[in-house]
């Protein structure tokens, strides 16, 4: 079923603990924690509790969490006084998406180059 936990999902896994994490912030929806692999000074992943496998399928399903995501990545910029950031979904594997759980990366703490590559 749409949301439900998956076994084989790495992100799941982070969620119920079975995986440790650096976790920044927790709400009743999503959690927040390091990238295991940052790509900036401040390089947090906000994920949602639920599991969808993209942004977008969350958004479909369920509209208010993913309007959580987006919140708490805003709250986190603030706390890391962040001056500018970038909310980036990698979205399908031609995109660099590899982990098929929907996740945010907050990426900010550096310049922040337009156009993304
Ligand atoms: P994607 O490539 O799907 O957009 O993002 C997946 C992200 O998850 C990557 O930036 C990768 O570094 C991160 N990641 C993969 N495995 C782990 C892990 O076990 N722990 C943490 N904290 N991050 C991970
Ligand atoms: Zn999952």
């Amino acid at each position: 079923m749409a949301g439900e936990p998956q076994d084989d999902c790495l992100f799941c896994k982070i969620v119920r603990g079975q995986i440790p994490a650096t976790i920044v912030r927790e709400t009743e929806t999503t959690v927040a924690f390091r990238d295991i692999n940052p790509q900036a000074p401040t390089h947090v992943l906000v994920i949602p509790r639920v599991h969808h496998p993209d942004a977008a399928s969350l958004a479909a399903a369920e509209p208010a969490i993913a309007a959580d995501v987006l919140r708490e990545a805003g709250e986190i910029a603030a706390e890391e006084k962040l001056e500018g950031y970038r909310v980036v979904f990698n979205t399908g594997s031609g995109a660099g998406q590899t982990v098929f759980h929907a996740h945010a990366h907050l990426l900010g703490g550096r310049g922040l180059h337009w156009p993304p590559g």
